[in-house]
């Protein structure tokens, strides 16, 4: 009995998962991508001899489907991983405080360092205790949480303008891509229930030691050449069909590729392009979800300006900074990428422009910066990062599963109960691969019953 053909469409993390998953089962694997390169919206690039990432990316130690990736692609060397959450929080005053846990089980892990939040009013921090309780015991899969925003469920616990600001803010824009009187309830009790309410360890933040390619598109690529894998880029689909449900087919440069099953693992707008009537896929709901955009600043500063890997900033314009020094193999002083989410306000925006407002902020929240000469200032922008993560957005994704027995879906975008995430996409490759092996095996099977 030969081997069965699973084609999988889009190269990002999903595509990837689940392409190497079937790989690792025996399928004969071919896997389609548009763009030059692996890693979908994960990538670097080399600047006048700087490694850069199109954006900052980090993980939880939650996040177990892409850890699992991780080690499948041999590069867990390549990864920082915090051995305990710690996260230091600067504002332009001279107030750092760290919410980092503890030795105690969790919720208790973090009690103490909230207790300490120097950014919060002592009421508020007792009231932010309680709030992340009300939210620990919150139904995920209730349509009325998922119908709800953020702050608007904070506001009506009591929670101030400041504490949204600075503690809810904080965590929640960086996870789902959106300040928090925009983001849908039930994700944001996703990230604090599973990243930091369930597990003590849960939070722990990691990070990439080198550019993204070295960590995905690179070892993804050798791995799946290993097994045999058939991978074409600059290679996009223009058509799946279904007419025959058992011998699903992608057009490709007006030729037909034929599989045993078909994983569609492209972003959502083109999904809802792609997608055929016989999918029974609502495409008119995946155009709805959406996209938010997130840009990265990248300054290389003379000297070092920050003694940390990364900090966070509140009452500021700078969200997340991280030291990308090491990654980028720059020789001399720091290079610092500000990842800026939910970042409509600053697309379009021109590099003097950022530069006018940033600079500034950095000398408030990192004093050694006064002193220091920019050498570099660029930006990268990710117009469409991920889908809107908004109010009443679970029941536009699909699952991995269509009407059409042997296409399936993939993507950070489908129903995985993550956010859009690396996680995400990874446990959506991982679905699809199981659903798609199990169709395409019982193929194989009948064929040769059949023989
Ligand atoms: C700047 C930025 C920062 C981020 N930060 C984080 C972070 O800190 N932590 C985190 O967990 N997540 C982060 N994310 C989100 C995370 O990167 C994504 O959720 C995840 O990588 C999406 O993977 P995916 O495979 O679902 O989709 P994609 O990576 O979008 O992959 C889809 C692929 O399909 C290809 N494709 C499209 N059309 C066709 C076609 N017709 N034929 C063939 N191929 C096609 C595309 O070229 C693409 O490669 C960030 C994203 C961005 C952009």
């Amino acid at each position: 009995m030969s081997a069965p053909h699973v084609v999988v469409v889009g190269g990002g993390l999903a595509g990837l998962q689940a392409g190497l998953a079937c790989a690792d089962a025996g399928a004969r694997v071919s896997l389609f991508e548009a763009r030059p390169r692996l890693g979908g919206a994960t990538w670097s690039t080399k600047l006048k001899g700087l490694n850069v990432d199109n954006g900052q990316h980090v993980f939880l130690r939650c996040c177990t489907a892409y850890r699992g990736f991780l080690e499948r692609l041999g590069v867990t060397d390549r990864i920082e991983l915090q051995r305990r959450l710690s996260v230091p929080v600067a504002s332009p005053d001279g107030r750092r405080a760290w919410l980092r846990r503890n030795a105690l089980p969790a919720p208790a892990h973090l009690a103490a360092s909230v207790l300490r939040f120097a950014h919060l009013s002592l009421s508020e921090r007792l009231h932010a205790g309680l709030t992340a309780r009300h939210m620990g015991a919150l139904d995920l899969r209730d349509p009325a949480v998922d119908a709800q925003s953020l702050g608007g469920w904070l506001a009506a616990r009591g929670e101030s303008d400041a504490a949204i600001e600075r503690f809810w803010d904080l965590l929640v824009r960086a996870t789902l891509n959106l300040p928090a009187r925009d983001a849908s309830l039930s994700l944001a009790a996703k990230v604090f229930q599973t990243g930091l309410l369930e597990r003590a360890d849960a939070g722990d933040v990691g990070w990439a030691r080198v550019p993204l390619d070295e960590v995905h598109a690179a070892p993804a690529a050798a791995a799946l050449a290993a097994r045999g894998a058939r991978v074409c880029t600059r290679t996009p689909i223009q058509g799946v069909d279904v007419a025959n449900p058992e011998r699903p087919a992608v057009l490709v440069d007006g030729e037909r590729v034929e599989a045993d099953a078909l994983i569609l693992a492209v972003t959502h707008d083109v999904a809802a392009d792609l997608l055929p009537d016989a999918a029974g896929v609502d495409c008119e709901g995946l155009r709805k979800l959406g996209a938010s955009p997130i840009v990265n600043l990248h300054v290389v500063f003379d000297r070092r300006v920050l003694d940390l890997p990364f900090l966070a900033a509140v009452d500021s314009p700078l969200q997340w900074i991280f030291d990308r020094s090491e990654a980028s193999g720059l020789e001399r002083g720091q290079y610092l990428a500000v990842s800026l989410s939910g970042a409509e306000p600053w697309v379009g925006r021109s590099r003097a422009d950022l530069q006018r407002v940033f600079l500034p902020a950095f000398h408030a929240v990192l004093p050694a910066s006064r002193q220091a000469g920019v050498e570099r200032f660029f930006i990268t922008c990710e117009r469409a990062a991920t889908f809107r993560q908004a109010p009443g957005t679970a029941a536009l994704r699909p699952g991995p599963r269509t009407q059409s027995p042997r296409l399936f879906l993939a993507g950070a975008w489908t129903d995985t109960g993550w956010p859009a995430t690396m996680e995400g996409a990874c446990l959506s490759g991982l679905a699809a691969s199981r659903h798609a092996l199990a169709a395409a095996s019982s193929g194989a099977a009948s064929a040769a019953l059949a023989a």
